[in-house]
């Protein structure tokens, strides 16, 4: 069957961004499996696999704009030093929950001046074109329940 609304997909991919370096992949592990047309992928990925069947090989490049948006400057923040209480050495890469007006966000450490952090909370694939390599694992229509949950139950998806 084909995919189109509310079919649940199971999918491999490798994703690369320009450079070719590879940022993400299902090799050795389960593919991903996603319900279609419930947003549950990016909206870019999930516009190129509508229609496809398993066993079909596609790539598929996806712009920021479809992907996890652009990077946004007003995201990048500087904190005092004060606000990481209880760590020690804070260093580049490193990750925090952080508190939000608009609820918890995960921010990245960018740079440590002194005693000032400069923290980014852009997700990590903001602003990157993203290259996915897929390979459409399976295909089977979603039940009656994962589609009003609007995510796969079972193999793949969500246990509850
Ligand atoms: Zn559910």
């Amino acid at each position: 069957m084909q995919i189109a609304q509310n079919s649940v997909v199971a999918f491999h991919y490798t994703l690369t961004n320009d450079a070719g370096e590879v940022l993400d992949s299902s090799e050795g592990r389960e593919p991903l499996t996603y319900l279609h047309g419930a947003g549950n992928i990016i909206p870019g990925l999930e516009k190129e696999l509508e229609g496809r069947a398993a066993g079909d090989k596609l790539n598929v490049k996806v712009d920021p704009s479809e992907g996890y948006g652009e990077v946004q400057d007003q995201l990048m923040q500087e904190v005092p030093r004060d606000a990481f209480q209880g760590v020690d050495n804070i260093e580049p890469g490193m990750q925090f929950q952080a508190q939000t007006q608009g609820g918890p966000l995960m921010v990245t450490v960018k740079k440590v001046e002194g005693d000032t952090v400069v923290v980014d909370g852009n997700h990590p694939l903001a602003g990157v074109h993203l290259n996915f390599d897929v390979e459409i694992a399976s295909v089977r229509e979603a039940n009656a329940e994962e589609v009003e949950h609007g995510h796969v139950h079972g193999e793949g998806g969500v246990h509850h």
